[in-house]
This record gives structure tokens, C-alpha cells and sequence, in this order.
């Protein structure tokens, strides 16, 4: 099967009313991972990576082991840059084969983020590449601040001019998500999520799914949002199926046999997000 872009698979998932778990990957391993389960669940999925990963595994490795396994998935299969905050970053990825790429530029005041996301907009135009922008912003969660506090949230009537002025291809906002774990469960803001997906026509995100309650990710689908990405629950559960396969002494210092071991917990790991993120039951 051809991979297919990430602004065709949103727009599609949007229409359909599915949510499309978007999963950071780290190696070969977490991508065949994500793409298995999708196999396994009939349903199309985003295998995404973190540039500030590059200094384990490059860029360019990456996205061609990635858009490999893409093209001879049995379900469509999209490939992503995650949190490019410049426009070097993005290009970079850009060069080194992410058929998508996401500029961050969120953290800017808004003049400078539309400046940088329709710079890079232009640039990845040329390329055929989709790009996703962010604006308010998701912040940490180890930081209370960034969770609660709604002077970081997107605001309505600048998200409608921010998609019009940059020409971003999907919109992550902020809501009540953050990054890695929560130090207070997240309360998301279902107005604001409606509101937004009422006025703004490209596909929304949602970042910082890991921890975030199942019914309030079910909720934020049912409103029509797109792309949930999930990073910190994912390694931990590469971590906990190491930690399992080390403890039951089956290995004896065999990381091959470990490796093959904890392969049915990574897929069962990501068929559960996906069946979450698919309430209304969408199947190829
Ligand atoms: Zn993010």
C-alpha cells in the first residue's frame, strides 16, 4: 500500500470521525510496533519522531526505515517530524525524507509564529510536504501552570487567522494538554475544542495524549478532533515489557530473545490507544 500524506489521512479520519494515533517512535522496533497494531486494527496511523531524538537515531534513517515500512503496510500508514521550534529544523527534516513535518513555533509571539510556520509552509510547498503548526501553548506537565492556566490555551478568533495566514496543512492547540506526565490529571476544554473545530477548516491535533482520561480523549474525537499524539506512555511501555521480560529470567543476557519477547506488549500497547481513539468503530 502507498503512504499516504498526513493532511489526506486527517482529513479523511475528520470526515470519518475516528481519531488517528499518531505514536513517537524512537528506532525501527517502535515503528514496526505502531504499524502492526494498526495492521492488527484495520485502521490507518501515524508513525512520528521527536528531532530532538537525532542524536540517537538520525533524521534520515528514521524517516526512510519509516516511509519503508509505510509502503508495505496493509493499512494506509503516514510518517511525521514532531516539534520542529525552527525553521532550520523543519528544512532538515525536510531534506532528510519526513513527508510531513511540524514547525513549532508556538512558544514565539504570535506575529513571529505566523512568520515562521508560512516560511516554512512555502518552503515545504515546494517539497509536496504536509505541515502541521501549533499555536497558544502546550506546555509541561510536570507544570501546573501550563495545565491550568487558559492565557496559554488557543484562542478562537486567532486560530482562524492563523490558519489563513500560514496555510498550515492541521492545528495543534492547547486546551488543557501538555507534554510527558501529568502532575494533575488534565481537565480538557471541551467549549474551547468545539469552538475552535466550528470556525478553523484544516484538521486539529492533540498533543500530550499520554495520561490524559480515556472519556475525555473519547470526548475530544467526538468533537471532531483528528491527531492524538502519544509519546510518554508509549516508552514507558517499552520499558515496563523490558523490565517484565528481564525479571521473569527467561533471557539469561539474551537481548534478541528479549527484543522478541516484548513485541506482543508494544502492539497490545498500541491497539488499545487506537481502539480508544476509535469510538464510533471506523474499519477499512
Ligand atoms: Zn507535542
Amino acid at each position: 500500500m502507498p503512504r499516504v500524506k498526513v493532511n489526506e489521512l486527517l482529513k479523511h479520519a475528520t470526515e470519518n470521525r475516528y481519531g488517528v494515533a499518531a505514536v513517537n517512535t524512537l528506532n525501527v522496533e517502535t515503528v514496526k510496533y505502531v504499524i502492526a497494531a494498526a495492521e492488527r486494527e484495520r485502521v490507518p496511523v501515524i508513525v512520528q519522531f521527536y528531532p530532538g531524538f537525532e542524536n540517537y537515531t538520525a533524521l534520515k534513517h528514521l524517516a526512510f526505515a519509516a516511509c519503508d515500512m509505510a509502503e508495505r503496510a496493509s493499512v494506509p500508514v503516514a510518517v511525521h517530524l514532531d516539534h520542529s521550534n525552527s525553521f532550520e529544523i523543519a528544512v532538515k527534516g525536510i531534506r532528510d525524507g519526513f513527508p510531513s513535518v511540524m514547525v513549532d513555533g508556538s512558544a514565539l509571539p504570535f506575529e513571529d509564529n505566523v512568520a515562521l510556520t508560512a516560511a516554512v509552509v512555502r518552503t515545504a510547498g515546494i517539497f509536496g510536504v504536509d505541515v502541521e503548526a501549533e499555536l497558544g501553548h502546550v506546555g509541561s506537565g510536570d507544570n501546573e501552570d501550563d495545565i491550568v492556566n487558559s492565557d496559554h490555551y488557543t484562542r478562537v478568533d486567532q486560530a482562524v487567522e492563523f490558519v489563513e495566514r500560514t496555510g498550515c496543512g492541521s492545528l495543534a492547540i492547547a486546551v488543557g494538554n501538555a507534554h510527558g506526565p501529568y502532575v494533575k490529571t488534565p481537565n480538557l476544554d471541551f467549549d474551547r475544542i468545539k469552538a475552535i473545530r466550528s470556525k478553523v477548516s484544516v484538521p486539529l491535533v492533540l498533543h500530550g495524549c499520554s495520561d490524559i482520561p480515556q472519556e475525555q480523549l473519547k470526548e475530544a474525537v467526538n468533537l471532531g478532533m483528528s491527531k492524538f499524539n502519544i509519546a510518554t506512555e508509549y516508552f514507558r511501555a517499552m520499558y515496563q515489557a523490558m523490565e517484565k521480560g528481564i525479571a521473569s529470567g527467561k533471557f539469561d543476557g539474551n537481548a534478541v530473545g528479549l527484543m522478541f519477547d516484548i513485541q506482543e506488549d508494544m502492539i497490545g500497547f498500541v491497539v488499545e490507544k487506537i481502539r480508544l481513539l476509535n469510538p464510533n468503530k471506523f474499519s477499512l
